[in-house]
């Protein structure tokens, strides 16, 4: 029996009970089942994997009544207690990994080589966030004249974390677990098309033994599920991520009820080659930023800036490896590029190979759909861009890179800052100065020099421009699920002016 063989044997048995039972909601630590449901489908061949619970307004509705609820005991139990439980939510996710890697494949077409990492990464997320909890509420002490000022931190409430369909499993920990961490309450509305890891996860942790409430989900659609929750008067913030437009929905939905917002959006991130770069590590980095996780990624680097004293070679390099890279089964742990998430998406993927040409670009390598069944698509080289072709400025979101030469430091940089979008920024170069100019420069929230994205959980994560508002990671985590409070204590007898004496 082949290694595929063997996953798909056991990939069978970890979806056998959703196939079964279904992906229901979980509200106030109760199963339901929604008003209706829908199916989730594979993205391999396009068979049935479950049904889905399809949440609507009012079951949205119970979700934050069971979080409102849960609210005040989870807020008040001591921190340490939170950290505990949170690290025992970190446990049972390890424990799990396998069946969190291999059903993650199933559902959104992501290879198992990647994924089998995501869910140690959301393991990761529980521990450091735990690790954080008791001095989440810490605050400064800020003395004046006549008063002793203090501030401390409370959580804001009952929370939405609303979830894109590319990398659930990590993402839902990213989003949820500082929430948690903070002393907030959740309704997490995961995305339609991939739905089932979100179910594990909260499973497992109350399995681990989150209170019941504490963490809800409700599945459903965009348009009823997360419009009712960015709605919904008991939520008093939203944790988005997801593309721009959605973000600016959500902003609009959420004006009535003044919620607090945090988006992590879209990107159209430029990975930029100076022709003193290392350029082999530069190419590795170059394409694995772009082809791994089937460039369903908002960070990936979907332009490369190549300095025209190099492009040629560096783009020749470059086709033969896009040529090999190896498209199959997401549970084969040879593939590097599984399919796309559904048919809907594959369609907007290859719409840009005729946009592409039609601009004046060239369809280097790739530029096809694959045949039969699932949701494969050539991985896709295009060359001769220029800066203000749509395939320049549009986030494609598939294993598709654009390729434009650029002359000089200030052309780089003109090119980079271009576009709407401002999530992440590669930098190729061994001078320095020119890594320090070009930083200072480049409209971007996150910038690696001389290496791909490597995620370090204390610094800031989000977006400049279209790819966002606000900041993970760290105390910027914090930042948002809490309020901070200032208190002022009069030290003696100050003299307070008097009125209508
Ligand atoms: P999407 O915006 O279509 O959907 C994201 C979520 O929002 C889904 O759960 C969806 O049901 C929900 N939603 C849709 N309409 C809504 C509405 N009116 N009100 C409330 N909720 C609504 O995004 P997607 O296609 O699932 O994901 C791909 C996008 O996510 C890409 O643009 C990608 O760059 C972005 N993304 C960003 C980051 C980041 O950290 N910046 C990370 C991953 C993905």
């Amino acid at each position: 029996m082949s290694e595929l063989d063997l996953n798909l044997t056991r990939a069978a048995a970890y979806l056998k009970p959703f196939a079964e039972k279904g992906v229901l909601n979980r509200i106030g630590g109760k199963d339901s089942a929604g008003v209706a449901s829908f199916q989730t489908t594979s993205p391999v061949d396009g068979g049935f994997l479950a049904n889905v619970a399809r949440g609507d307004a009012a079951e949205i509705d119970r979700a934050a009544k069971a979080a409102k609820a849960a609210f005040p005991a989870w807020r008040d139990m001591d921190a340490r207690e939170r950290k505990a439980i949170l690290h025992r939510v970190a446990d049972a996710i390890v424990a799990r990994a396998e069946e969190i890697a291999f059903l993650e494949c199933l559902d959104t077409g992501q290879a198992l080589r990647f994924m089998g990492k995501a869910a140690l990464r959301g393991a990761e997320n529980f521990r450091y966030f735990a690790d954080l909890a008791p001095s989440a509420r810490d605050g400064q002490s800020l003395p004046s004249a006549t008063l002793m000022n203090v501030t401390t931190r409370v959580p804001i409430g009952p929370v939405g974390v609303i979830t894109p369909w590319n990398t659930p499993f990590m993402l839902s920990t990213w989003k949820i677990a500082p929430a948690l961490a903070a002393g907030c309450t959740v309704v997490h509305k995961p995305a339609e098309l991939s739905p089932i890891t979100a179910r594990l996860l909260v499973e497992i942790a109350e399995d681990a033994g989150l209170p019941p409430g504490v963490w809800n989900l409700v599945n459903g659609f965009g348009e009823d599920a997360g419009r009712a929750l960015t709605e919904h008067p008991d939520i008093k913030a939203i944790a988005f991520v997801g593309e721009s437009r959605t973000g600016s929905m959500i902003m609009k939905q959420g004006a009535d009820t003044l919620k607090r917002v945090h988006f992590e959006l879209g990107g159209k991130n430029p990975c930029i080659v100076f022709d003193d770069a290392d350029l082999d590590r530069a190419l590795d980095a170059a394409i694995f930023m772009i082809y791994s996780l089937n460039g369903e990624r908002c960070t990936s680097s979907s332009r490369l800036l190549v300095q025209s004293s190099i492009h040629d070679d560096f783009v020749a390099k470059l086709a033969e490896r896009v040529k090999k890279l190896k498209v199959g089964h997401p549970l084969d742990p040879e593939t590097e590029i599984g399919p796309l998430i559904a048919p809907e998406h594959v369609a907007k993927v290859c719409s840009y190979f005729e946009i592409a040409q039609s601009d004046g670009a060239k369809v280097h390598v790739g530029g096809a759909k694959l045949d039969g069944p699932g949701c494969y698509v050539q991985p896709t080289l295009f060359t001769g861009a220029t800066q203000d072709m749509r395939i320049a400025n549009e986030e494609i979101f598939g294993p598709v890179l654009t390729v434009i030469s650029f002359s000089d430091t200030d052309d780089a940089i003109a090119k980079a800052n271009a576009v709407e979008y401002g999530l992440t920024a590669y930098v190729w170069t061994n001078d320095i100065t020119r890594a320090l100019q070009v930083t200072e420069r480049l409209e971007a929230g996150m910038m690696w020099v001389n290496s791909e994205n490597v995620r370090h959980l204390p610094t800031p994560f989000g977006g400049v421009k279209a790819s966002g508002m606000g900041r993970d990671g760290g105390d910027w985590s914090f930042e948002f699920y809490m309020e901070q409070k200032h208190i002022g204590f009069a030290t003696g007898r100050h003299e307070i002016p008097r009125l209508g004496v």
